[in-house]
């Protein structure tokens, strides 16, 4: 799972940290994440990063630059929530949502709670 520029603030990190704890999964960043040293260096997928292949790749608040996609694309199944429909994660992503994160995050942390 990994979250992006879009959670906006270290603080709010917490929110997503709790939804992947919840689902058993290990949390990685696009690089303004890593770049703020909100997460370290070592948890950036990418070009300039870690290149992974899950079987899900949960995408919050990440853009789908080419260079975040060189190190996901690779995943068996990748889920997408950005609030810009013309964001470029859609074109990868297999299924998508454009609901703020700030909303779906903690709605599925409450399930899986
Ligand atoms: C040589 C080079 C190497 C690079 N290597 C890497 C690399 O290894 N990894 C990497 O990731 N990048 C890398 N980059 C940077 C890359 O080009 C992008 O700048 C970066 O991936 C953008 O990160 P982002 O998608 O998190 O941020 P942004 O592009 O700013 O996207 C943030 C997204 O969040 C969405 N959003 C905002 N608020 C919400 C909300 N409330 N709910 C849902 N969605 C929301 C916005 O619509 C936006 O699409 C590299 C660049 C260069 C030049």
């Amino acid at each position: 799972m990994s979250v992006g520029r879009g959670i906006g603030s270290e603080d709010d990190l917490e929110l997503v940290q709790e939804l992947a704890d919840a689902i058993g999964a290990p949390l990685a960043a696009s690089r303004p994440v890593t770049d703020q040293g909100w997460l370290p260096k070592t948890r950036q997928v990418g070009k300039s990063g870690l290149k992974v292949s899950p079987r899900v790749y949960l995408a919050f608040g990440i853009s789908g630059a080419p260079e975040h996609l060189e190190g996901m694309r690779d995943a068996e199944l990748i889920i997408a929530c950005n609030t810009d429909e013309n964001a470029p994660i859609f074109d990868v992503a297999h299924y998508g949502t454009t609901e703020d994160l700030f909303d779906l995050v903690p709605a599925l942390s409450d399930k899986l709670g």
